[in-house]
């Protein structure tokens, strides 16, 4: 019994040595074919950092793209808002500011570069049939003083403070302006427009909501909303949701999970400051979010915006984005057959006001139910 015991035993080791033997070579070929077969680019580092380079201006430019944008269509908004704007309005005048350190240090070479940010304010944006437009503000111009204070070494915060003057109507300042090396006195008369802030968040999620006094919209749903007048209705919605007090009166429900790394102030200027948070997207009642887009709607309307299409590109955001995910605006807004109708309904309730030429004022509850 002990030599057949021993024997096995060698047996065993001899098979366990020509195991170990047979997986070394299995993994020596199987290390072989994982190598590549082929001869791989040599890559110079110069030219990699050039490449680096140019993908950090095409990403640079293609957020101030959605800055200016959203700024365009929100300032249209807010100037066209009057009293369905909400109780909180203010003095404007339509312009907005930077200086290089508004920019990520790793990108001011570029900012300098593309959009001429420099060590003294300038302006980034003048905003269409703004005040600053009417005084002949150009992109571009350096700002030297405000009112008879010189800007020197000030920053974009420092001169968007000097230009929030406290008037409840409207006030005419002088902004004296560098531009092709000489000094410009420009005088800009204010407009009173919708105090609810725009801010655009960097994050593929197509979204947008609201904290109740600032609107956030994602650089997805800029992408998403390819049209001015479907990104406006969808800034209207939100404004809308500011303006009535919903917030207020409902919880923050979720986390959007998306971190807040840029964005723009579209009154007077760029402002880092105060977003370094996540926000929250807010879920709201039926009722509130019927509401909100019947006040969007016509806020968009007044800014000028045709809503011919509006309830199509509400049908295709929720085809293509069917709330899955809890960070789009469809796990926040959910979409439905009645929602679809009575936007179409909105809309040709706001077409009728237009060619009856009355104004463009929502019909207040009992109207509408003396109506139908
Ligand atoms: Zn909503």
């Amino acid at each position: 019994m002990m030599n057949v015991s021993i024997t096995s035993r060698s047996r065993v080791r001899a098979g366990i040595g020509w195991i170990r033997v047979l997986s070394a070579a299995f993994l020596c070929v199987l290390a072989a074919s994982c190598a590549p077969s082929l001869k791989t680019v040599r890559v110079p580092s110069n030219a990699v950092a050039d490449e680096a380079r140019v993908q950090r201006e095409l990403s640079l430019r293609t957020l101030a793209d959605h800055w200016q944008r959203s700024a365009r269509i929100h300032y249209t908004i807010v100037r066209n808002a009057g009293t369905l704007g909400g109780k909180k309005s203010r003095q404007d005048f339509g312009l907005t500011l930077h200086d290089l350190t508004f920019y990520p240090t790793p990108d001011r070479d570029i900012a300098a570069k593309l959009f001429g940010a420099g060590d003294r304010v300038t302006v980034r944006d003048v905003l269409p049939d703004s005040p600053a437009a009417a005084a002949g503000m150009r992109q571009g111009d350096t700002l030297v003083s405000i009112n008879g204070t010189a800007l020197g070494e000030r920053h974009t915060a420092q001169a968007v403070e000097l230009l929030k003057i406290p008037s409840e109507g409207p006030c005419t300042i002088e902004i004296q302006v560098l531009r092709a090396g000489r000094v410009r006195a420009l005088r800009l008369t204010s407009t009173q427009v919708c105090d609810i802030p725009a801010f655009v968040v960097s994050s593929d999620a197509v979204n947008a909501y609201t904290d109740g006094s600032r609107v956030f919209v994602t650089t997805g749903m800029l992408n998403f909303a390819e049209r001015d007048e479907d990104l406006a209705l969808v800034v209207g919605h939100e404004i809308a949701h500011a303006a009535l007090g919903h917030v207020t009166k409902r919880r923050v429900n979720s986390l959007l999970g998306s971190l807040v790394d840029a964005v723009v102030q579209v009154k007077t200027g760029f402002d880092t400051g105060g977003l370094g948070q996540r926000m929250g997207g807010i879920v709201f009642s039926r009722a509130f979010e019927a509401e909100a887009d019947y006040l969007g709607a016509y806020l968009a309307a007044r800014a000028g915006y045709d809503l011919h299409g509006a309830p199509q590109f509400w049908r295709k955001m929720s085809q293509d984005h069917p709330g899955s995910s809890r960070s789009n605006f469809f796990s926040t807004h959910p979409t439905s057959p009645e929602r679809f109708v009575a936007l179409e309904r909105i809309v040709q309730e706001i077409r009728d006001k237009q060619e009856r030429k009355l104004p463009l004022e929502p019909d207040r509850k009992s109207e509408s139910a003396s109506r139908e």
